[in-house]
């Protein structure tokens, strides 16, 4: 009969050689080529202490940054979580009171913010979508955890401190940083 396809294997019911029935030379040929790996240059590293060099670029955990004066930037227009592709942002959007005018920008801002750090892909469509230069990604890893509720982070951790800014100067390309000159600009007001 013709066969189906050329990677048909007849199958052999040869039986096994006394060599093959002791094992020990497939068991020393395993471990000569486990010995010979223990020379070579290993292509992995200790993490978390030590770590490789990150580029410039690298996608890490987010931040919610603040303007000089440490107002929160973020008026929860809500155009990062449409821009999201893993429907990982969520929010709800508050007035600002009177007197709150050091707390945030403008008169809109985001009381409840979350990202889902489970579903986050870090392909950086928020950062690019905010019309406030209010969110960045950041050469930082998001730590492991045994529990997924502690994936969810809300802006006790995405908030930048006001003495602990995050430096996103590195993110921001030439083009951005021409904009951000034009004092024209009510944005940059
Ligand atoms: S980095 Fe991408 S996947 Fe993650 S929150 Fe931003 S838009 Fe969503
Ligand atoms: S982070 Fe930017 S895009 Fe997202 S809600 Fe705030 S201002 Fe809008």
């Amino acid at each position: 009969m013709e066969a189906l396809t050329s990677r048909s294997k007849v199958v052999s019911n040869k039986q096994m050689s006394f060599k093959e029935r002791i094992y020990l030379p497939a068991i020393l040929s395993g471990i000569t080529t486990t010995i010979k790996h223990l020379f070579r240059k290993k292509a992995t590293i200790s993490y978390p202490e030590k770590t490789r060099e990150f580029s410039q670029v690298f996608r890490g955990q987010h931040v919610l940054k603040r303007d000089d004066k440490g107002a929160e930037r973020c008026t929860a227009c809500g155009l990062c979580a449409v821009a999201c592709p893993a429907e990982a942002i969520t929010m709800t959007a508050a007035e600002r009171n009177k007197g709150e005018e050091g707390l945030y920008r403008e008169e809109k801002y985001a009381s409840m913010y979350e990202i889902n750090m489970l579903r986050c892909i870090f392909c950086g469509l928020c950062e690019e979508a905010c019309p406030k230069e209010a969110i960045f990604l950041t050469d930082r890893m998001v730590p492991t955890n045994f529990e997924r509720n502690e994936f969810i982070y809300g802006k006790d951790k995405l908030v930048e401190g006001v003495e602990e800014r995050i430096d996103v100067t590195k993110r921001q390309t030439k083009a951005v940083l021409e904009f951000k000159q034009n004092k024209r600009l009510s944005h940059n007001k």
